[in-house]
C-alpha cells in the first residue's frame, strides 16, 4: 500500500552539469561526460533506495532537459539553428530546435541509462519519456504544418523507444505531459490519443504525469494567475479515464487543485503529489499523511501512490535528498494511520 516514487527528474551534481538550471550545460564531454552521467545515475539510485522509496528512477541524469533529451536522438530536427519560441502558451521563452524533415529515430535513445539503472536496482524501475503533445510544444515546426500530424509522428517514435525500454526491463513507462494542463481542449481531443499511440503494445505499466511545471519563477508567476481553484484537470481526466493508460500522476500538495477532481480518474492508479517542488521547505510526515488522507476520500487505498508534484531537477541536491526521505517517512506514517 502507498508505494512511493518521484515524478522523474532529480538535481544534477555540480560535477555533471550546472546546478539550479532547467537547461544546464554539461561539465564534461565525450567519454568523460558519459562516465559522469553513469556515476550520477548510480548515486541517485542509491539515494532513492536509502531514502526508502519503493519505485526507483534514473533521475534523468543522462539528459539535459526532459524534452530535448529525447528530441536530440531524432533525425529531421535541426539542432544547430535553434530559435526562440514562447512555449506553454507563451508562458516563457525557450531556445528550441526546428523540425525540418520527416522524423525518424537515429537509434536507441535511453538504452545506456535504462540498462544501467536496471542492472543496479532490484526494486521496480520507472522510466520517463516526454509525451507527444509536450514535445510538439517544445520544438518549432518548419515541416509538418499540422500539430496533430507532427504529434502522431513523435508518438510513433516514442512507441519505438518505449517498447525497447520495456525489453530493457523497465516496469513502468511514464509520459510527461505538462502541456495537457495548458491546452486542455486539444489534450482531450487528440493529446490522449497521441499518448495511446506512444504506449501501444506495452504490457508493462503505463503512466502519464500532468503537472503545473517545475518550481521556476515563470511557472510560479503563472500559477498566481490561475485563481483559487485550478480546474484544468476537470477537462482532461475524463478522456484519460477512458484511455488505456494505467496511472496518472498529478499535483496536489500546496496546489489549488480541488481534490475531488481525482474522482474523475475512477479505475486508474493515481500518483498523488505530496511533495511541493516549488518550495525548499521539507514536508513533515504528518503533512504528507494528511495529503494522503485527503486523497483517500476520492481514491481507493490500493490505487494511491504518493509521489512528488513534479521533477526536482532545478532544486539543490541537499533539499532533494531530504524531500525523498520525507516522502518515504510520510508514506510509512500513512500506512500506519490508514491501515
Ligand atoms: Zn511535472
Amino acid at each position: 500500500m502507498f508505494q512511493t516514487s518521484i515524478a522523474g527528474s532529480l538535481p544534477k551534481p555540480a560535477w555533471l552539469a550546472e546546478t539550479n538550471k532547467l537547461w544546464p550545460q554539461w561539465q564534461a564531454q565525450g567519454a568523460e561526460l558519459q562516465q559522469a552521467k553513469a556515476d550520477a545515475t548510480l548515486l541517485w539510485i542509491k539515494e532513492q533506495e536509502d531514502a526508502g522509496l519503493d519505485i526507483i528512477g534514473d533521475g534523468e541524469q543522462a539528459r539535459q532537459h526532459f524534452v530535448h533529451g529525447f528530441v536530440e536522438h531524432v533525425e529531421g530536427i535541426d539542432f544547430e539553428h535553434k530559435v526562440t519560441m514562447g512555449i506553454r502558451n507563451n508562458r516563457y521563452d525557450a531556445q528550441v530546435p526546428q523540425v525540418v524533415a520527416p522524423l525518424r529515430l537515429k537509434g536507441r535513445v535511453h538504452a545506456f541509462e535504462a540498462q544501467l539503472a536496471r542492472a543496479h536496482t532490484k526494486k521496480k524501475l520507472k522510466f520517463t519519456l516526454p509525451g507527444p503533445m509536450t514535445i510538439v510544444d517544445t520544438v518549432a515546426d518548419r515541416f509538418y504544418g499540422d500539430k496533430v500530424k507532427m504529434a502522431m509522428a513523435f508518438a510513433e517514435l516514442l512507441n519505438q523507444e518505449a517498447l525497447a525500454l520495456q525489453a530493457d526491463g523497465v516496469d513502468i513507462i511514464q509520459f510527461d505531459e505538462p502541456a495537457f494542463n495548458v491546452y486542455m481542449k486539444d489534450a482531450a481531443e487528440w493529446g490522449v490519443k497521441a499518448l495511446e499511440v506512444a504506449a501501444r503494445g506495452l504490457t508493462c505499466t503505463t503512466a502519464v504525469h500532468i503537472c503545473y511545471g517545475y518550481g521556476i519563477k515563470a511557472n510560479v508567476d503563472w500559477k498566481n494567475t490561475l485563481g483559487d481553484e485550478w480546474r484544468q484537470y476537470e477537462e482532461i481526466f475524463p478522456a484519460l479515464a477512458a484511455s488505456s493508460i494505467d496511472q496518472v500522476s498529478l499535483e496536489c500538495f500546496h496546489s489549488h487543485v480541488p481534490p475531488h477532481l481525482m474522482k474523475l480518474l475512477a479505475g486508474k492508479d493515481v500518483m498523488v503529489g505530496v511533495i511541493d517542488v516549488a518550495s525548499d521547505a521539507i514536508e513533515t510526515p504528518e503533512e504528507i499523511a494528511d495529503t494522503i488522507g485527503t486523497a483517500l476520500q476520492f481514491v481507493a487505498k490500493d490505487k494511491l501512490f504518493p509521489c512528488t508534484n513534479c521533477g526536482l531537477a532545478p532544486m539543490s541536491r541537499e533539499v532533494a535528498v531530504k524531500k525523498l526521505q520525507a516522502l518515504a517517512k510520510g508514506a510509512a506514517l500513512a500506512r500506519e494511520r490508514y491501515k
